[in-house]
């Protein structure tokens, strides 16, 4: 991606690797195979410092997906930090615990890849679901996204996501995205660091 080898979500991978801490609370709107997932519990926690990933995602195959990977990637101890929910975004409110003291919230938006094209990520509830993520993150914390314009809709939920963005308060919050200028259909990555 940077340079000829990286993709978006490698970019992002390397955002979060400066932002989260070992004993972290973090959630992934939307696991679809659960690399974004594992990649999480693999900074938040470790051998001796607990960190908790709350991930969700709208399908069911994409939550069993998630499940078997994690199954195959991660030992018991590991996988007993990470809570699965087949819920929409816009409600993690009701699943993460409100004391949690939460650092990332990560959107990886579109499609699940290898699954159904027909469920994406919609803007009205990717709107609600960043407002949650909002609310739930502690200060110091990142909404990470990455946006995908290649398919119906995906521009319009860039113009969402960027008005969102556009709107948080230059006091509170630092946002920025990285957008390939030779290559305007490639995915975006957009990072909301709350002061
Ligand atoms: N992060 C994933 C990974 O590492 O494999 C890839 C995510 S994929 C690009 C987008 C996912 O968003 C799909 O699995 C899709 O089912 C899910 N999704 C779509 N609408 C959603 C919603 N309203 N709430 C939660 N997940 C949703």
């Amino acid at each position: 991606y940077l340079f000829g080898k990286m993709k978006a979500t490698d970019v992002a991978h390397i955002v979060w690797k400066h932002v989260i801490q070992k004993g972290d609370t973090v959630v992934d709107a939307t696991c679809g195979n659960g690399f974004d997932t594992l990649a999480m519990l693999k900074l938040a926690a470790d051998d001796s410092h607990k960190g908790f990933v709350y991930a969700m995602d709208i399908q069911k195959d994409a939550l069993d997906k998630t499940l078997s990977f994690l199954e195959e990637t991660l030992n018991p101890t590991e996988k007993e930090l990470i809570t699965l929910f087949n819920i929409c975004h816009s409600k993690m409110e009701e699943v993460v615990p409100s004391n949690a003291p939460v650092r990332l919230v990560a959107f990886n938006l579109g499609y699940l890849p290898g699954g159904d094209k027909e469920i994406i990520t919609r803007s009205e509830t990717t709107l609600l679901a960043l407002e949650a993520a909002k609310r739930i993150l502690i200060p110091g914390g990142l909404i990470s996204i990455v946006v995908y314009v290649g398919h119906p809709g995906g521009w319009e939920e860039l113009e969402v996501v960027e008005a969102f963005a556009a709107g948080l308060s230059v006091k509170n919050w630092i946002c920025c995205k990285l957008q390939m200028l030779n290559r305007p259909c490639a995915p975006i990555p957009i990072f909301l660091f709350k002061r």
